[in-house]
């Protein structure tokens, strides 16, 4: 699936301009800074095909990327700007919560958490959403190669200790690091079989 081709299909601001619920559908959510761009680069083996947008402004866009004809991987916005206006984050959860409650396709989200942090307030409120939309969503923990063994373990059994309480949340989490490469074989497999 990821051998073949993979094209920038189109950013999207409201569910108006989606394109065509014909095939299955996974979303990355993170806050900015996660990783999530270099993620997105990493499983696709491209360099630039995800840009981090580190400018509010430039942060609306639900951008989507066609693997071949069969998959849609759907690049959500970074929240958790400490700048962004409050009318910015209004827009953005308004139109998260219909994409991730009116998506039928949208098999899973994943949900990216940074090695280093571990899941944090904001990340709670989007783990909250996913919850009531009853869209599974699957923790990605990102920059691994960031930090010493007693760090990583901690990490995880804080993220494990987060998911306990979300019903919506598939209990397998997975460690990556864009870096390293650690995980993406992982990740890309959960990815090619949804179904
Ligand atoms: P985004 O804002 O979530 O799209 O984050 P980016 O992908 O732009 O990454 C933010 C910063 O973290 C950049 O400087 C990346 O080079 C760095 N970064 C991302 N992933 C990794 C990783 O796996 N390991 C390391 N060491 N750095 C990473």
């Amino acid at each position: 699936l990821f051998a073949g081709p993979v094209d920038f299909v189109k950013g999207v601001t409201g569910m108006a301009g989606l394109p065509p619920a014909d095939r299955v559908e996974v979303c990355f959510a993170g806050r900015s800074n996660v990783g999530k761009s270099s993620l997105i680069n990493a499983l696709t083996n491209r360099k630039n095909l995800a840009r981090a947008s580190n400018t509010p402004g430039r942060t609306q866009e639900i951008n989507y990327f066609a693997l071949g004809d069969s998959r849609y991987m759907v690049d959500l916005p970074g929240y958790g700007y400490a700048e962004a206006p409050v009318a910015i984050v209004a827009k953005w959860q308004a139109l998260l919560k219909s994409y991730l409650a009116g998506r039928q396709t949208l098999r899973r989200a994943f949900v990216l958490i940074d090695m280093r942090h571990g899941i944090k307030a904001v990340d709670e409120e989007i783990l909250g959403l996913l919850d009531k939309s009853a869209v599974t969503f699957q923790t990605v923990i990102t920059k691994a190669d960031k930090v010493n063994r007693e760090t990583r373990d901690e990490t995880i059994a804080q993220v494990k200790a987060a998911l306990a309480k979300h019903p919506a949340a598939y209990p397998e989490i997975v460690v990556t690091s864009s870096e390293k490469g650690e995980g993406i074989e992982t990740l890309r497999a959960v990815i090619a079989g949804l179904e």
